[in-house]
């Protein structure tokens, strides 16, 4: 499974990718000399649509030139280039801090922390270990995946059997109560 670096003009595939379940990482005040450098160091494929590599910077070891188009369209050339397998690792990751999640295997423990309603129907939550965001398969999902063009299978019975879904909520309990106060 290949690991990403981007660069500062392409966060928002980057964030595509990581909810493909995608390891990318991006820092946008990093210069390009020191993104190849880390991309390198790290085992990661640096997208980029700076034409100038191999000319002004050095050759990452690996790269890719990605058009200068939608984010969508960069998406979609990735995953041809790449032939990345869009199914495996959908919201495995975490979106805003790239960790891997983790299956909370007592659904009790996140009652209070999830709105009341979605704690009540879904049966399936994961939890980023680094943020504390809580994750299930809810609207959110079938609506990223349309818009990503992608088909999903069905991870949750209360899901309808026609798409899986995801749904996020905020860093903790009290973030949570913030948000919705
Ligand atoms: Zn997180």
């Amino acid at each position: 499974m290949p690991r990403f670096a981007l660069d500062r003009m392409l966060i928002k595939l980057g964030t595509y990718l990581r909810i493909l379940g995608y390891d990318s990482i991006w820092d946008p005040v990093l210069r390009i000399h020191d993104l190849i450098r880390v991309a390198d160091t790290e085992g990661r494929v640096l997208l980029t649509c700076n034409k100038h590599l191999g000319s002004q910077f050095p050759t990452p070891k690996q790269w890719l030139l990605v058009p200068s188009t939608t984010p969508l369209d960069q998406l979609r050339y990735v995953i041809a280039s790449m032939r990345l397998d869009t199914h495996s690792g959908l919201f495995s990751r975490c979106v805003k801090c790239n960790a891997p999640n983790q299956r909370i295997h007592d659904k009790r423990t996140v009652r209070g922390v999830v709105p009341e309603p979605v704690w009540l129907r879904f049966k399936t939550f994961t939890r980023c270990p680094v943020c504390g965001s809580v994750y299930w398969f809810g609207t959110h999902v079938r609506n990223t995946s349309a818009t990503l063009g992608l088909i999903l299978r069905s991870e949750d019975s209360t899901a309808g059997g026609a798409s899986a879904e995801l749904g996020g909520c905020g860093e903790s309990e009290q973030a949570h109560k913030e948000k919705h106060s």
